[in-house]
């Protein structure tokens, strides 16, 4: 029987996570939905509202979280990030996986919410941590003090690792996809 999941991808900033996930959205075997988040964060330039987040005002993502319309929320570098909740539970009605592209603290209300109920849990990992320094210093979208930041929090996203069911290691996005496109297929066959 085939069976339908919700799936997250999570690991620390600048591992890649959006690349892959790219690759993976255009695998149509895996029968995907990517989840829109949404956050107070400004759109990067190339970054289109609706597609790639719904931007919104701080006032507006409150008053989301007050009428509980996220499944999960989480403040990352003095940004809020959500997901909506009505989205992922229709599409999870029709048949369909669903992705959730997050973060670590965001990743783990999930996994309190969902334990049991067609969760699977993908952390992402760099090959290294030199490679993840050089990855997130040559973004060149934020400022120094961003960067580094987000180069704190990486640290400490990356001890969460053994909470997941699968890590993978993001040596090629090509790689890393392949080896999540497996998983998702052998979950949803067994
Ligand atoms: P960025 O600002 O680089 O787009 O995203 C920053 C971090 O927030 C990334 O690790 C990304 O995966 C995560 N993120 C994006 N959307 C959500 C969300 O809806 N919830 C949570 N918890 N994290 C998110």
């Amino acid at each position: 029987m085939k069976r339908n999941f919700l799936v997250i991808v999570s690991g620390p900033s600048g591992v890649g996570k959006g690349t892959v996930v790219k690759l993976l959205m255009n695998d149509k075997s895996l029968n995907l939905v990517y989840s829109i988040s949404a956050t107070t964060r400004k759109p990067r330039i190339n970054e289109v509202d609706g597609k790639d987040y719904f931007f919104i005002s701080k006032d507006k993502f409150l008053e989301m979280l007050k009428n509980d319309e996220l499944l999960e929320h989480a403040e990352f570098v003095n940004n809020y990030y959500g997901t909506p909740r009505s989205y992922i539970e229709e599409t999870l009605k029709q048949g369909k996986n669903v992705l959730l592209e997050i973060e670590t603290n965001g990743a783990q209300q999930v996994m309190e919410k969902m334990k049991g109920k067609g969760l699977i849990t993908i952390f992402l990992l760099p090959p290294s941590l030199y490679d993840l320094e050089c990855r997130i210093k040559n973004r060149r979208t934020e400022t120094l003090d961003v960067i580094k930041e987000r180069l704190d929090k990486a640290n400490k996203e990356l001890q969460l690792k053994s909470l997941y069911d699968y890590n993978v290691i993001n040596d090629t996005p090509e790689n890393a996809a392949k080896q999540i496109a497996n998983i998702i297929k052998s979950c949803m066959i067994k």
